[in-house]
């Protein structure tokens, strides 16, 4: 039988009382504080008509509400619905109405974006809209008003694992939201298997990545399942991010590459006692060998690169202390996981050739809600009748079985017939002095049909020129590999979880696509 979620964090408030559940620039919050609010907002749920298997949306920040919000709609049977706060309204809209959302929660750090989102919200009515932070225009009630003499006591309502626990959406900054439904399976597997990284009721996690996105939530969800604790960050700071670690003796941090780098380019990182840390994990984009070695050589505890997708189904895992010559791939395939790779025509390659990277693990995506012909289309089914998921990513696997990424397929540039994955090149930039970020898009070529450009951030005070850079990257590359220009910017636009947002970059050279 489960031990859901909701009857777990009962059990921590009585057994863990006094233990820190949370930390954040208020205070510390214990685990009897924190599961009292969760009750209270299952219960008002409930009272205000919440029934099980409804969802429940919020447009969040990062503050103990919005974790004591996710919490409850657990506990009240509900399926929470973390909206990303990098969404255009437009987009926002068409998410609440396609997870049919009963109540909507808006934390402080959202309300500029709320302000803009609620003309469009004609289906929801006032009293169903909830402000995390005071008063706020067109929602019906602040948190402290709404949850005014409910008791802090709830039972937890019964679940099976097939019961909806949230829905993510991607592709928020562009294009049509695709709502990922995870039901209990999925998270209980994920829960359970966490501790054995050591996420369980002795781990302090720093969460300092936006609580709605997936990759927060796959470090989030085990600590509060074995009563550990989250000190929370409300925006990514590098320095702030080294002052908290060390004050709080941190011993868990899921982080994504940029955050890497920044951290460790702080001119006083030697100087913070780091000595608690005993796991850093790295996901959401690819985290080079550079940073991997500096990171191994100046932060202690190990550092563990994962591999996977919102949707699930493909997982894989880099322990990077025990495999120092295979810090260029992700991994292998976590326990349970299979990976392969096929070809444009849908058969498998043998090992060592490039193609698309498909997978299958013990935890898989419901499916997209309300989007059967996308869910189906995401299959792959083997010579045998097995189902995989495809990743959209390009890759190989080794000799050894360890898995490279390539790159997204979407992002590979066909280029005279010849493959070009921009990974590659923008290693090469990356590792000249001068450039602090960089990526490359492909452009359209009368020649080739499509050409690399790389669109580079100088460090501050370098003098280098576009020309210079160009000449000397294509000293480095491969002849099919040659860019076609550099151009320099000020900065590259990121998602939240700061993935470079190549869509973005690209259109403006693809008029009419
Ligand atoms: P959207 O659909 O909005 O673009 P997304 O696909 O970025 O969102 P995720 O499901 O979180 O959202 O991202 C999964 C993708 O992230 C993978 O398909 C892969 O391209 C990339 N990725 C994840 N982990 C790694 C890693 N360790 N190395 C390289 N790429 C990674």
């Amino acid at each position: 039988s489960m031990d859901a979620i909701g009857n777990r964090i009962q059990q921590h408030a009585q057994t863990r009382r006094s233990h820190p559940a949370l930390i954040d620039e208020q205070g510390t919050l214990d685990w009897r504080s924190l599961v009292d609010q969760v009750n209270r907002i299952a219960n008002r749920l409930r009272e205000a008509g919440l029934r099980p298997g409804e969802s429940v949306a919020a447009l969040s920040g990062n503050s103990r509400d919005d974790v004591a919000l996710y919490l409850g709609t657990l506990v009240a049977g509900g399926c929470m619905v973390p909206l990303s706060g990098m969404a255009s309204s437009e987009a926002l809209a068409l998410m609440v109405a396609d997870c049919q959302a009963r109540f909507l929660f808006v934390s402080g750090q959202q309300r500029e974006l709320f302000g803009r989102l609620r003309a469009q919200l004609t289906k929801v009515p006032g009293e169903r809209i909830i402000s995390l932070a005071g008063p706020l225009d067109g929602a019906g009630y602040s948190l402290v008003d709404w949850l005014a003499q409910t008791t802090a006591t709830a039972r937890p309502e019964q679940v099976t694992l097939d019961d909806p626990f949230n829905i993510i959406y991607s592709s928020g900054t562009t294009g049509t939201p695709k709502g990922i439904l995870h039901d209990y399976r999925f998270r209980q597997r994920q829960m359970v298997r966490m501790s054995r990284y050591g996420l369980d009721g002795e781990a302090i996690n720093l969460v300092s990545t936006p609580l709605y996105s997936n990759t927060t939530l796959v470090s989030v969800l085990p600590t509060l399942y074995h009563g550990g604790t989250l000190v929370l960050m409300a925006k990514f700071d590098a320095h702030r991010f080294l002052q908290l670690a060390e004050t709080h003796r941190v011993t868990h941090a899921m982080l994504v590459p940029v955050q890497y780098q920044r951290i460790l380019a702080q001119p006083d990182f030697d100087r913070f006692d780091l000595s608690s840390f005993k796991l850093k994990l790295c996901t959401s984009a690819p985290l080079r060998s550079a940073v991997i070695a500096d990171a191994m050589a100046r932060w202690p505890g190990n550092l563990r690169e994962v591999y996977g997708l919102t949707e699930g189904g493909i997982s894989t895992s880099l322990d990077c202390a025990a495999h120092p010559d295979k810090w260029d791939s992700v991994g292998v395939p976590t326990q349970g996981a299979e990976v392969r790779v096929i070809g444009e025509d849908d058969r498998e390659l043998p090992r060592g050739s490039n193609g698309e990277i498909v997978g299958r693990a013990i935890s898989m995506m419901r499916g997209y809600v309300n989007r059967p012909e996308l869910t189906r289309e995401m299959l792959w089914t083997s010579p045998e009748g097995k189902v995989y998921y495809r990743s959209g990513d390009m890759g190989r696997i080794d000799e050894d079985g360890f898995i490279y990424i390539l790159d997204r397929r979407k992002d590979m540039i066909i280029s005279g017939g010849f493959n070009i994955y921009p990974v590659d090149l923008e290693k090469v930039l990356l590792s000249h002095p001068a450039v602090a970020d960089a990526t490359i898009i492909g452009i359209p070529s009368e020649h080739w049909g499509e050409t690399p450009l790389g669109l580079v951030v100088l460090q501050p005070d370098r003098n280098e020129t576009e020309n210079g850079i160009l000449e000397w990257a294509n000293t480095q590359l491969g002849k099919s590999q040659r860019l076609a220009a550099i151009e320099f910017r000020a900065t590259l636009p990121r998602s939240a979880i700061g993935k470079v947002l190549k869509r973005e970059l690209r259109a403006p050279y693809w008029p009419g696509t």
